[in-house]
């Protein structure tokens, strides 16, 4: 008997160099792909939308603290370019005595930061008790790495009838990303942005590992705008500006990045957060990048059948 032969039927097939198509390896989230019909999502926001030719930058402070903090903040990204202020109202903390946000106070502040300077708000909601009021006062639902595959969540959030930034939990695949998404369209919501943070792997110099590669993966396979987070995945506002020039680099839509008045006495995040001259020199360095992109022809990306 030929070895190689049985060999070849008793491996799993992606290790026989069988390549199975994209459309069958994301088989179980349909209304996620890329299709001749559904070439590319875009989300109305405000006056703008994410999807676009348009690279849209969301920044601001992990946590809302207080209306100076979140105001001048709001001022000073608006200013370099940002289009969404972020900011946490909600904070899911791994520790309990960590600050767990300032919830409705904090929701109250990001709407009046909306009012003067023009930003839409994108907050995070952690249960599917508060969506109702989160929805009320932002543009778009953050569901965090937490919660990702959080199914109650998911299902209240695409209810509200927001556009959800949904980010890739730190220990899932792009397979149980995308299933998430899928989850939120087969709800009736289809304005679904992925967000790219970083992943756990055995490097530990980084907070987490941010995968370049599932960035240009997603392009590739689905109709999402696919947003990337430098900041959560490097934990260290130093190697932010490299790890947003990658995102872009990677063909994402935009990104989300941490931006604090005085990062060392940030309530959360304060070590991967850049101060405004920081984030002024960060967005004018990624212009000759912007250019590329824009000269770049996505659309001639192959489309799954
Ligand atoms: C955040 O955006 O501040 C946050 C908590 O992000 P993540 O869910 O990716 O950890
Ligand atoms: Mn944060």
């Amino acid at each position: 008997m030929n070895l190689a032969i049985t060999l070849s039927f008793i491996l799993p097939q992606n290790g026989t160099g069988v390549q199975v198509s994209w459309q069958d390896r994301f088989a179980d989230s349909p209304d996620t792909l890329r299709s001749a019909i559904r070439p590319q999502t875009i989300v109305p926001v405000m006056d703008f939308s994410i999807g676009g030719d348009e690279f849209i930058t969301m920044a601001g402070p992990c946590s809302v603290e207080t209306e100076g903090q979140l105001r001048s903040t709001a001022e000073r990204v608006r200013r370099a370019g940002a289009r969404i202020l972020r900011g946490g109202a909600f904070k899911p903390r791994s520790s309990p005595y960590a600050f767990q946000g300032l919830g409705l106070a904090g929701l109250k502040m990001l709407a009046r930061a909306r009012e003067a300077t023009g930003l839409a708000i994108v907050t995070e909601v952690m249960n599917e008790c508060d969506v109702p009021l989160v929805a009320e006062y932002a543009d778009i639902l953050q569901i965090g790495s937490r919660n990702m595959e959080q199914y109650a969540l998911l299902e209240a959030a695409a209810h509200s009838g927001r556009p959800i930034l949904l980010k890739r939990g730190m220990v899932a695949t792009v397979a149980d990303l995308l299933r998430s998404a899928q989850c939120v369209i087969s709800h009736g919501n289809s304005q679904v942005i992925l967000c790219e943070r970083g992943i756990r792997t055995f490097e530990t110099a980084t907070r987490n590992t941010f995968d370049g590669a599932a960035i240009a993966l997603l392009k590739l396979v689905s109709h999402l705008p696919v947003i990337a987070d430098p900041s959560h995945a490097a934990g260290n506002s130093e190697l932010v500006p490299a790890l947003a020039r990658i995102g872009v680099a990677a063909g994402a839509d935009g990104q989300i990045v941490e931006v604090h008045p005085h990062p060392e006495k940030a309530w959360s995040d304060g070590d991967q957060s850049l101060t405004f001259d920081e984030f002024d020199r960060m967005m004018l360095a990624l212009e000759p990048w912007l250019a590329i992109r824009q000269n770049l022809c996505l659309e001639a990306l192959p489309v799954c059948q």
